[in-house]
Parts: C-alpha cells; sequence; structure tokens
C-alpha cells in the first residue's frame, strides 16, 4: 500500500521552460552585479573562498565572476555555484521578478492525497534551499506547506538505485511504499530497482519507446492503490 509521494520538479510538477529559461538565465545576468553589491555578506565571501580553493590560485574579482559563468555553461554543479544561484534566485523571487511555476493538475492532485493522509516529499536536483523558494514564491501562493520534506542530490544522484534507499530509510517506511513520480525513465529505473512504485509523467506529447513504467500525460488521471 502506498503511504508516502515522492515527486521530482522540473517536467514533473513545473515546466521544464521556467528552470531553463528563466531561472538559470537571471542566475547568469546577475553573478557580477550580486557579487558586487553583497560582496560583505558572510555566505558571498564563503561562496568567493571556495571558488579560490576549488581553482587552486590566487584570483581577482573579475577572474572569479568569469569562472562561475564559465562553470555555467558547462554545466557543473559545483557547490558555491548552485549555493549562489540559490542566493540570486531568492533575491529575484523576493523582489518579485518572478514566479515559480507548478501544473495546477499536479498541484491539485498533492494536495488530495495530502488530504488523504499521504504525506508529500520532494526529490530534485535543486537544492533545497532552492526548492523551498520555488514553493513560497509560487504563481500558486506559498505551497510549501503542502510538502512533508525534501531531498536534493547530497544524499545521493538521481539515478542512482541507493539514493531512493537512503530516503525510504530516512522517512522510516519501505521502498514498497512509496511512489515516486518523475519525467525520467532512469530515475524511475532507479527508484524502481529500490523497490519503490512508479509512474512516469510525460507532458507536451513527449514519447519513451520502452520503459516498464505506466504513463500519465498529467496528474489528472493517477489513481494510487
Ligand atoms: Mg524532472
Amino acid at each position: 500500500m502506498i503511504k508516502i509521494i515522492l515527486t521530482d520538479i522540473e517536467g514533473t510538477i513545473s515546466s521544464i521552460s521556467f528552470v531553463k529559461d528563466v531561472l538559470f538565465p537571471y542566475a547568469r545576468k546577475n553573478i557580477a552585479d550580486y557579487l558586487k553589491t553583497h560582496a560583505n555578506d558572510l555566505e558571498v565571501k564563503q561562496i568567493v573562498t571556495d571558488v579560490v580553493k576549488i581553482c587552486g590560485r590566487k584570483m581577482v574579482e573579475q577572474e572569479i565572476i568569469d569562472t562561475l559563468i564559465q562553470w555555467i555553461d558547462e554545466d557543473k554543479k559545483i557547490t558555491p555555484l548552485k549555493v549562489l544561484q540559490g542566493l540570486i534566485w531568492e533575491d529575484g523571487f523576493k523582489k518579485n521578478v518572478f514566479k515559480a511555476h507548478i501544473y495546477p493538475d499536479a498541484l491539485e492532485k498533492l494536495q488530495y492525497w495530502k488530504s488523504k493522509g499521504l504525506p508529500i516529499y520532494v526529490y530534485s536536483s535543486g537544492s533545497i534551499f532552492a526548492q523551498k523558494l520555488f514553493f513560497t514564491y509560487n504563481s500558486a501562493g506559498d505551497i510549501l506547506p503542502v510538502f512533508s520534506g525534501h531531498y536534493d542530490t547530497v544524499i545521493g544522484g538521481k539515478k542512482d538505485s541507493a539514493s531512493y534507499t537512503k530516503i525510504a530509510e530516512d522517512i522510516q517506511v519501505q521502498p514498497s511504499e512509496i511512489l515516486f513520480l518523475s519525467d525520467i525513465v532512469e530515475e524511475l529505473d532507479a527508484a524502481s530497482d529500490a523497490g519503490m512504485k512508479t509512474k512516469l509523467i510525460l507532458r507536451d506529447n513527449q514519447i519513451v519507446h520502452q520503459s516498464r513504467h505506466k504513463v500519465y500525460s498529467d496528474f489528472t488521471g493517477i489513481e494510487i492503490n
């Protein structure tokens, strides 16, 4: 019996475009400005120290900025970069530059499951800090209270079945009592290998040729048994 819902964010309950076309470009565009404006903040000082340490040489401010932008362009998931992106997004959310997107069908179903006593957890490659911003400053209002807990890649990669075993241990239920929802087959394979139940969400007429997961075009038709 399913006791816990575990969901991915990007592509599953939120549009890929919001993250890819709004959030990431905003952070890239504002890196230089944010570092200059917040140069004396402890968190920013730590980020700068970490970047210099990773590069292993003395760096002037412009080199640090260039390095961070290069990491973004190379899609590197480096901790100080992720922390800085989170801070810049927080600034954008608080200034009302944008609101995070959630598909209404997903939110409605998550709220329904929660009302039926099923806690909702999130597992996303976005940091827990960024996840919380995402739900606090959302187009649907502050929906953070819908979620009982958050996991990011600190617990392990999303295509690694050990991550799903650890999540089940952390929530203190059997993997078979968790339903994991995602738009990525490899993530669902990993969750399924760990013993979780899975469903594949393929929005916007996407097609996957072979998978062992039942496919849905949105949350409307998902039934739990
Ligand atoms: Mg996804």
